[in-house]
């Protein structure tokens, strides 16, 4: 088994620039999807917001792994009107203490990534099948950690993770929402998949690329 790299400000840094460029390539993708269940402001919301993280990342680079992701968490709290900005921000915000002050290893960046998701339930109330962002997250950290117990590389790990997270985010197309602004259409929900789904799943494909190009 190959050494797995550190997680650390730089490489957690390309993370974020890689989600923060998948999410403008696909701002509008993101919100004709949410065109179909809500308001058709996701890819405006996620787009507007992770380009506000960049410009503060811009400005002024956080000094270690706690200081980074908190201050994307508060920067996308500030900058999202929607449900979206309360939510990843709070993913993010949860994530920031998990770290140390040094660069991290696979197992501790699992166990930070899973403390954001908590604190998105924390905050969202979702259960696994009520077509959110949490039914693309769940199953990426379930496979995430199942593949980290079984050996595999960071890189591998998150592959799979991403394999999980766009199985989940498709899986949502026949789920009935129960939170959210798409909630609000009941049964007319099912045939489409959900828009934070799609985004999350976006964001864990950004760490395989990110944390997997080279590793
Ligand atoms: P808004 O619904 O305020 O317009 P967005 O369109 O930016 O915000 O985001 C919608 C997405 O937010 C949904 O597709 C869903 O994945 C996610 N979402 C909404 N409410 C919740 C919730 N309570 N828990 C988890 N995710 C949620
Ligand atoms: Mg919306």
């Amino acid at each position: 088994m190959s050494t797995d790299r550190t997680i650390d400000t730089a490489s957690a840094t390309g993370w974020l620039r890689e989600f923060a460029r998948i999410i403008g390539e696909n701002a509008q993708y993101l919100t004709d999807l949410d065109a179909a269940v809500g308001d058709a402001d996701h890819g405006i919301n996620m787009d507007r917001g992770m380009k506000a993280v960049i410009a503060a990342l811009d400005d002024a680079a956080p000094a270690d792994l706690p200081a980074l992701f908190k201050k994307v968490g508060m920067t996308l709290v500030s900058s999202v009107g929607g449900a979206s900005g309360p939510l990843y921000g709070t993913l993010f915000l949860r994530m920031a203490p998990a770290f140390g002050a040094d660069a991290a290893d696979p197992a501790e960046f699992a166990k930070a990534l899973r403390a954001g998701v908590d604190g998105v339930v924390a905050r969202g109330r979702a259960e696994a099948g009520d077509k959110t962002m949490f039914d693309a997250l769940a199953p990426a950290l379930d496979a995430f950690d199942g593949a980290l117990a079984a050996g595999k590389d960071l890189a591998s790990a998150l592959t799979d993770a991403s394999a999980a997270a766009e199985k989940g985010r498709d899986g949502t197309e026949s789920m009935v929402a129960r939170k959210g602004r798409a909630s609000y259409l009941g049964q007319r929900s099912v045939g489409h998949i959900d828009p934070g789904a799609t985004s999350s799943a976006m964001l864990i494909a950004a760490a395989a690329t990110a944390f997997g190009a080279s590793g």
